[in-house]
């Protein structure tokens, strides 16, 4: 029988582990990260399950079923430095739940194979670049950006890797594992404030929102702030301060959209000179790559006209970009089922951040995540919470989930 109350017990079992007075501290690649890592082995252990890890480091446990299809159900156990205790932990806890539950009703060996997996370095902490392990098994990850990654303290990402015995010229053999994929579910706590406004305990989640991340820089004329008459000078800041506003207006057209500019640098940047080149960050988020792209176009039309406005120029580079990744539509529709069964209600959302289970469904497996409510919205940090009722309706519903998944995959055959 289900036991989700266990799953809250484990939960804070592992909080005593490998936290401290700041959060959670089992950064990947860390000490407290194997540690971690270690009791989770403890915990399959007392289940009939393989467990190996594959080349980029990411542990499996597999329960093999009557059919080599399978359900996987993922999570991560790492965490930033003075973390949460509940990110990424609950998704992979609420699994070993699921797969005894699996393990008890079929004898040990269900109608389907299911495997639940621990992704590494999902958080990036160390090195800047997050996703580490999924995007290893996608193929996705970009090796050449990999090789060049420094943490810190100068230690390059190759090296790091090398001391737990992972060879980031051979990550991508994990690629193998989604052999026999059918299908992967993930359940996360939502990070973000929307589900406990509308005082809901869960969600479906429809994909991960697609990036578009730019820094802008306007170019002006520095000046002598005492000399210089309002009406000659060309203000870098003064153009960028209008855009700052301006993308709140282009976001708000669309109901999920998000536009952020979360970095301005002004150059001399003191307190006697007009800024003559100002450098700021522009991140704009949708899950509808049409929206995401007109938001794109509007925020370069805008910041031309505001360059223009105060007599600057503007020139734009991408950082980085993601597509949106929606996910299958038939699991979204087993998720609404099993989230109405266990809490009555569903709300369908997007996610803001990227989660393993992008990456997954990038790989062509089908893919679904659900949400539990997060308190005051606030991840990535100690008071990081979740109210118990709503972690153990979690994992009842995640449970639900893999019910109707499997049945799904046995469907298809
Ligand atoms: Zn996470």
């Amino acid at each position: 029988m289900l036991n989700p109350q266990r799953t809250v017990a484990e939960l804070k079992e592992l909080r005593a582990l490998t936290g401290d007075e700041n959060g959670a501290q089992r950064v990947a690649f860390t000490e407290t990260w194997s540690r971690a890592r270690a009791w989770l082995r403890e915990k399959l252990k007392a289940l009939p399950v393989e467990i190996h890890s594959d080349p980029a480091g990411n542990v499996w446990a597999t329960l093999t079923g009557k059919s080599d299809r399978s359900l996987l159900i993922g999570g991560h156990i790492d965490s930033v430095p003075n973390g949460g205790w509940l990110d990424g932990c609950l998704n992979l806890l609420a699994g070993v739940e699921i797969l005894r539950r699996i393990n008890e009703q079929y004898d040990g060996k269900p109608p389907v194979t299911v495997r639940l997996v621990d992704w590494a370095d999902e958080e990036g902490a160390r090195f800047g670049k997050s996703l580490f392990g999924s995007s290893a098994c996608s193929g996705n990850l970009d090796l050449e950006e990999a090789r060049t990654l420094v943490d810190r303290d100068g230690v390059r990402l190759p090296d790091a890797l090398k001391t737990v015995g992972i060879d980031l010229e051979r990550v991508k053999e994990s690629g193998s594992e989604l052999k026999n994929a059918a299908a992967y579910l993930e359940l996360h706590i939502e990070q973000g404030p929307v589900l406990e406004r509308m005082g809901l305990p869960l969600g479906v989640v429809l994909g991960t929102k697609g990036v578009e991340r730019h820094i802008i820089t306007f170019h002006g004329q520095e000046a002598h702030s005492g000399s210089t008459p309002m009406n000659a000078r060309r203000d870098a800041l003064a153009a960028a301060a209008k855009l700052a506003l301006e993308i709140r207006v282009i976001a708000k057209k669309h109901e999920d959209a998000v536009c952020t500019m979360g970095s301005v640098k002004t150059f001399p940047g003191i307190p006697t000179a007009v800024v003559g080149r100002c450098e700021v960050t522009l991140d704009q988020r949708d899950l509808d790559a049409g929206i995401l792209a007109d938001m794109h176009r509007e925020a370069q039309e805008a910041s031309h006209r505001f360059a223009r406005e105060e007599n600057c120029t503007v020139e734009w580079s991408r950082l980085w970009n993601i597509e949106p990744v929606p996910f299958h539509p038939h699991l979204l529709e087993l998720c609404e089922q099993a989230l109405r069964e266990t809490s009555g209600t569903v709300h369908r959302m997007p996610s803001g951040p990227l989660h393993d289970a992008a990456e997954v469904s990038r790989a062509g497996i089908p893919t679904v995540m659900m949400f539990v409510q997060s308190l005051k919205g606030i991840s990535h940090n100690k008071i990081e919470d979740t109210k118990e009722e709503h972690l153990e309706m979690s994992v009842a519903a995640l449970d639900r989930l893999a019910s109707k998944a499997i049945d799904w995959i046995l469907r298809q055959q």
